[in-house]
């Protein structure tokens, strides 16, 4: 067994549920910050739980090159290197590798690619790929897919579903067949309390496995896309990804490759949206029947100064915070907001302090966790349904 999702409550399209993992059980929908070198910048564990994250994403291309699979792997996987005991997902690689776009070539058998670090030349692969997030451990792992360019023609659009078809057969082969490597699944959980090392991530479930994802692609036609994801589906997942959007078309046609595609999707399987979006975005995405999502955008604005309140955005190196008062969000019940004035936050941010990324990282994360726990309770005030366990 790898994963579970337990649908407990529906209202629309929308599911409230929990996801139980290796790692513990996630509430979904879920926002899933993003750790993209094994750690939310600025943001230590502690704090990442206090805020009541149940669920991180960490990237593999950024690990593979810093600090390495090997090392990682030698460490007991991720959840014991980075000290984290609740569930984690990897992406593949490929938007990242894809994104390198003279760095790259890609090929029926993979992607050869230069480290953007230092030039040097690597070789990803579907069974490469699978080998790594095995190897880094982490509850969810995806498919290697490609990630089609925004804008492509019908053709490109049909090879490049195609080829991510085909890539996410050669995934599932691999990792079947090599799913018991997993690092916390061979390690005895004795030798991972063993003396003189700091407290072990352990499984909360023996004989647990990973969960490998299927990704949809095909660009932004909707009849292809339905296409791939029931070949997808045939290919048989225990939960499927909409990828390949944010990556430069209009914000309306990602609501509709979105809500078209999810129509296709099972109903009794997580379904998770990649890399989107404003608060907003998913809100309505979870209330359009997304279970999962990650985006970069609250940590990676917070580090720019750009807040999101129920006021709407705040950019607080703005001159007019310099001597305000009040709270960054008055409606906000986030440690920052509970003690630190909108003056303050603008004075660190303006002297460069490093506690203006730490707080400002810590409040927008909490407001899309918040953001989303709303919309759990929006969905479980509708009809509650019977149980529904794939
Ligand atoms: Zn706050």
């Amino acid at each position: 067994m790898s994963i579970q999702l337990q649908i407990e409550a529906t209202r629309g399209s929308a599911r409230a549920g929990t996801l139980i993992t290796p790692h513990g059980e996630v509430e979904t929908p879920v926002f899933m910050p993003v750790g993209t070198l094994a750690s939310v910048k600025g943001v230590s564990q502690d704090v990442l739980e206090e805020l009541g994250v149940q669920i991180l994403l960490s990237n593999t291309y950024h690990l593979y090159l810093r600090p390495g699979i090997e090392t990682v792997r030698q460490m007991g996987g991720l959840h014991r290197f980075m000290s984290w005991d609740r569930a984690m997902l990897t992406d593949s690689g490929g938007f990242q590798v894809f994104s390198l776009n003279d760095l790259r070539k890609v090929s029926e058998e993979g992607v050869a690619f230069r480290s953007h670090l230092d030039g040097s030349p690597h070789f990803l692969s579907p069974e490469k790929a699978m080998e790594i997030q095995i190897g880094l451990g982490a509850d969810i792992i995806m498919a290697f897919d490609e990630c089609t360019e925004y804008p492509a023609d019908a053709q490109r659009a049909r090879d490049s579903m195609e080829l991510t078809l085909r890539w996410g057969a050669r995934c599932k082969k691999y990792f079947e067949a090599h799913k018991q490597e997993v690092p916390w699944a061979r390690t005895e959980s004795a030798e991972l309390r063993s003396a003189g090392r700091p407290r072990a991530a352990v499984p909360t479930r023996a004989g647990a496995t990973q969960a490998l994802f299927g990704i949809v692609q095909g660009g932004m036609d909707a009849a292809l896309r339905h296409e791939s994801a029931e070949r997808t589906i045939d290919v048989g997942f225990p939960g499927y990804a909409i990828g390949g959007l944010s990556v430069g078309e209009p914000r309306e046609v990602t609501r509709d490759i979105v809500l078209s595609t999810l129509e296709h999707l099972p109903a009794n399987q997580p379904r998770y949206l990649m890399g989107v979006g404003t608060p907003e975005e998913i809100a309505q995405y979870a209330q359009s029947g997304v279970d999962m999502m990650d985006c970069v955008l609250p940590t990676r604005a917070a580090r720019h100064g750009l807040l999101f309140t129920s006021e709407g955005k705040v950019s607080i190196k703005q001159a007019r915070y310099a001597q305000d008062e009040s709270a960054l969000d008055p409606a906000c019940d986030c440690r920052v907001c509970q003690r630190y004035s909108r003056a303050y936050l603008r004075h660190l941010y303006a002297s460069n302090e490093l506690l203006a990324q730490v707080l400002n990282t810590v409040h927008n994360l909490h407001f899309y966790l918040a953001t989303m726990r709303s919309v759990r309770v929006w969905i479980r005030a509708g009809h509650a349904t019977g149980t529904v366990t794939t």
